[in-house]
């Protein structure tokens, strides 16, 4: 039987929606709560930092100085939390490009929400291309932790909306700036509208591979480490039982104040008739401590530890945000650890400490983290 290392993430960013939501509810508060429940078990997070939310709330800030103050509480908790052993990875949502702050409220034009829109001309120095806004943003998050971890490296990478794909558009500049693991990818999904734009039916069946060309395709010495996030096709039928389940207990009433960015693709989202017209259907569903009791949590772990029992090693990644996760969440996902680290299921870790374990060319021969674990 393989050993699961479960890797808990976060995407660190507002809402996209008509509400964006505040910096205080959206990131620090539940951030915190989210860094307190992993403490109890010795737990680090991998931060998926929104780090041109940070670069608009610096830009704005000019104009409207109680901004500063929100990307000073930014910077200080991203900085706290590196200091105490969490991952700061790299978040890259495009349409902040394009953001304006009016006074009291966000307007988002969403028409560059994916990498891809941005232009394709190599020039570092701009943030309307894709090499430059990539480039930049990584030196924007690494300065920022460098402040206080003087040696600080971004290795991980996950893409706004989900959206690497065609990933030859961003190979070079991913790989120019070191980056050595995607987590983007969760396996059986697919959506297309004009924001979205993924389709990851086509993965190779493996909990984790290397790739080169495109990021569903194995590559066996590919440059790049795709961890992808846990999913597994789950029956209409059990859909509606887990949703039942949900509504016993508290309420999840989430920390942040906005609203879900609307997605309008029926492939995306099952519509309430498929669920109970077609019961036995199956769609793509990830593991997250956002929306998931402890049950739906443990059985998903147990369906992708059977699939890939045969492996040495299995990570279970849980995508979430802190802006969807509520007290309620917060208790079910300590359910969960308890019964991982009580029972020695399982090994907790973070991305880059994934890798640490994996790769033959372990982090410490390459980054300055020589002799400290990766853990
Ligand atoms: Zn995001």
């Amino acid at each position: 039987m393989g050993i699961p290392y479960v890797v808990i993430t976060a995407d660190y960013e507002l809402f996209f929606g008509s509400e964006t939501g505040t910096t205080k509810n959206c990131l620090i508060v539940p951030t915190e709560m989210l860094r307190e429940t992993l403490r109890r078990f010795g737990a680090k997070m991998t931060l998926f930092v929104d780090i041109l939310y940070y670069k608009k709330l610096c830009d704005e800030g000019r104009r409207y100085p109680h901004l500063l103050e929100e990307a000073g509480a930014i910077k200080r908790q991203i900085q706290s939390l590196a200091k105490e052993g969490h991952e700061v990875a790299l978040h890259v949502h495009p349409h902040w490009l394009d953001a304006r702050y009016e006074g009291n409220h966000w307007v988002l034009p969403l028409h560059r929400y994916r990498l891809h829109q941005l232009s394709q001309v190599k020039d570092l120095s701009l943030w309307e291309t894709i090499a430059g806004c990539f480039t930049l943003s990584r030196e924007l998050l690494e300065s920022i932790v460098r402040e206080t971890e003087a040696d600080y490296r971004i290795v991980s990478f996950r893409a706004g909306g989900f959206c690497l794909q065609p990933f030859r558009d961003v190979r070079e500049t991913m790989k120019s700036n070191h980056l050595l693991i995607d987590s983007s990818v969760f396996p059986g999904g697919k959506c297309h509208t004009h924001e979205l734009a993924f389709d990851f039916r086509n993965c190779p069946g493996r909990p984790f591979w290397r790739f080169e060309e495109e990021v569903t395709e194995e590559r066996g010495n590919g440059t790049f480490l795709e961890i992808p996030i846990t999913a597994i096709p789950v029956t209409s039928w059990r859909r509606v039982c887990h949703a039942l389940l949900r509504r016993q207990g508290g309420p999840w009433v989430r920390y942040g104040n906005g609203e879900t960015m609307a997605i309008r693709d029926a492939s995306f989202r099952t519509p309430r008739w498929k669920l109970f017209a077609k019961p036995f259907s199956t769609s793509a569903t990830y593991l997250n401590y956002e929306s998931m009791t402890f049950k739906e949590m443990l059985y998903l772990f147990n369906r992708y530890l059977s699939r890939y029992g045969g492996d040495e090693r299995v990570p279970i990644v849980f995508l979430g945000h802190p802006k969807a996760i509520s007290k309620r969440s917060l208790c079910e996902l300590r359910r969960f650890l308890k019964e991982i680290t009580s029972s020695q299921k399982g090994v907790l870790t973070t991305l880059r400490g994934f890798y640490g374990e994996i790769a033959e060319d372990p982090l410490s021969s390459i980054s300055p983290y020589a002799g400290v674990t990766m853990r």
